[in-house]
């Protein structure tokens, strides 16, 4: 297998939940608004693959936690992202983890040259000039304005493009510059504003007179309104926001919830979009697992662990040797820490179609039209709960020759898992809006698995702890469920949950009888980063 056009990812860069960690991020953030470099760890998807400015830091367990954080976690108390419901810390902890990178145009770029992201919202967009034509469009997140800009093109009568961070005033000129500003309205709302920590200062302040963070605005999708004036010139209700035909918007994270901009988009949707007529557009997004051999990278992060814990060691030694005190009370917490940053978090990867040993398993499925802000909790979760039974998924890997369906043959190793998305840009199947709703009259798809070669989303990959062999003239099975659940300390951020059993029988039967080994029973908890 030839592995050597992976990218990888450096160290990945996570926030930490501690005070220090959000004035550190606040402080890179209003740094970046001066300057090409920042220091933010950036929740957002768009990682940098060699941005020279990133650092390291490390998520803590739950477990880990001290009460005293909680007013800096990255989540309202209501387990909403702080956007909609936050107090004040935690809007401010959430804008400097997640939105200050998107008032990047560095990070724009990212999105805009990925090129499977690219055409498949252009074909979507522009394909289905029909649908748009003479259409009051929102495009939830704009960035950089550039599926505006295509909606106008398309015919769209009103264009409404909602932007959170300051990329607006980018938008703003993108939109002007291809000539759509008299179709498309950049909206960015300023109705509160958050204290920020100042440096400068060196106090929290509302409006602080220092000029080097001037305000943020606070106002995010979920808050705005339709301009007044359009009432009258384009015939809106006046008596209802759903006012909107097509919402337009690219909100996927890693594994499709990760970021938790679905909660925006939700509401967004609940707001302003026609009930019965209206399109999302994508219109359905679905989640997949598959189990892949990735042993070079598997033991690439074993090894990385191992030289963690040996420099401990030396680290230890010196430290009692040199300074006359005893560190080893926490190597075992250190060995934890380790852990779960090298072995039990996931990673991205650009793999290709030979890595994986069976058709992937479909975890999720989302219907645009009808999701919920609680669909967008996790995966296999019970109602308002951050666990539930799991999705449940189910792999037979067949070690004799297969070669003719495109998996490995002979014997092989099951080093993990890797999960990706699909979302469709097509016609709504839900029962308010099959009949009622508009067609579309050219369905597109864009897909972020291994077939589609590069994309910024690329796959997670959860390696296993120790490689699952398969061998030859046996069927190795691996069954179990997964649950995915956002983190304790931010709720833009996702742990994974695998529950699994592995067991082996000769290839061709199917009896009880005929199970060679059947494997303890595993659970593995990742997060990804
Ligand atoms: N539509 C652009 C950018 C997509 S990235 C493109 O396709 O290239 C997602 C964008 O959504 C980011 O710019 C982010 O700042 C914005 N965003 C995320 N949540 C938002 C919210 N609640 N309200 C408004 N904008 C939001």
């Amino acid at each position: 297998m030839n592995n050597s056009n992976r990218v990888k990812l450096a160290r990945t860069n996570l926030p930490s939940p501690s005070t220090q960690s959000l004035f550190l991020t606040i402080f890179s953030c209003l740094f970046s608004t001066t300057s090409s470099f920042s220091i933010l760890p950036s929740l957002l998807k768009y990682r940098p693959h060699h941005h020279p400015s990133t650092t390291s830091t490390i998520i803590m367990s739950s477990s880990n936690t001290s009460p005293g954080d909680a007013a800096f976690s990255n989540k309202s108390n209501s387990n909403n992202i702080p956007t909609y419901d936050g107090d004040s810390s935690a809007k401010a902890t959430d804008f400097a983890n997640y939105f200050c990178a998107y008032s990047q145009l560095y990070h724009q770029k990212q999105m805009l040259t990925d090129h499977n992201r690219m055409a498949a919202y252009h074909s979507a967009i522009c394909g289905n000039s029909d649908l748009f034509k003479d259409k009051i469009v929102m495009d939830v997140g704009t960035g950089s304005g550039i599926l505006a800009v295509w909606a106008a093109q398309a015919g769209a009568r009103r264009v409404y493009a909602v932007e959170y961070t300051d990329m607006a005033r980018h938008a703003r000129n993108v939109v002007e510059a291809n000539g759509v500003g008299h179709i498309v309205t950049v909206i960015q709302v300023s109705l509160r504003w958050w204290r920020v920590y100042c440096f400068c200062c060196e106090k929290i302040e509302r409006k602080c007179p220092c000029s080097i963070h001037h305000d943020q605005p606070q106002g995010a999708v979920e808050d705005i309104v339709l301009p007044e004036s359009d009432i009258d010139e384009l015939g809106l209700d006046p008596s209802t926001p759903q006012n909107v035909d097509i919402i337009i918007s690219e909100w996927m994270g890693y594994f499709l919830l990760r970021e938790s901009m679905l909660d925006s988009l939700v509401r967004a949707r609940d707001k302003f979009l026609k009930p019965a007529t209206g399109i999302m557009m994508p219109s359905h997004a679905t989640m997949m697992i598959a189990p892949i051999v990735d042993e070079e990278e598997r033991r690439v992060q074993h090894n990385e662990f191992a030289a963690a814990m040996e420099d401990w060691k030396e680290f230890a030694t010196t430290t009692q040797n040199v300074y006359g005190v005893d560190m080893s009370v926490l190597e075992k917490d250190f060995e934890r820490e380790q852990r779960e940053y090298y072995v039990l978090s996931s990673r991205w990867a650009e793999l290709p179609v030979s890595c994986l040993l069976a058709p992937p398993c479909i975890v999720k499925e989302l219907d645009m039209h009808v999701c919920t802000v609680e669909d967008a909790r996790g995966v296999g979760l019970a109602l308002g709960q951050d666990e539930g039974v799991g999705a449940p998924f189910e792999f037979h890997i067949d070690g004799r020759s297969n070669s003719d369906e495109g998996m490995m043959s002979g014997s092989t190793t099951v080093s993990g898992f890797a999960g990706w998305f699909t979302v469709d840009f097509k016609s709504r199947t839900d029962d308010i809006g099959k009949d009622s709703a508009p067609l579309v009259p050219n369905p597109t798809i864009l897909s972020t698995g291994p077939e589609m070669g590069y994309t910024h989303w690329g796959q997670q990959v959860f390696h296993l702890p120790a490689a699952v062999p398969v061998l030859a003239d046996q069927t190795t099975s691996i069954t179990g469920t997964l649950e995915m659940m956002r983190t304790k300390e931010s709720a833009r951020l996702y742990n994974v949950r695998y529950r699994l059993t592995v067991s082996r029988r000769k290839s061709g039967s199917e009896n009880v009888g005929s199970v060679l080994m059947k494997g303890e029973p595993m659970e593995l908890v990742y997060q990804i980063p």
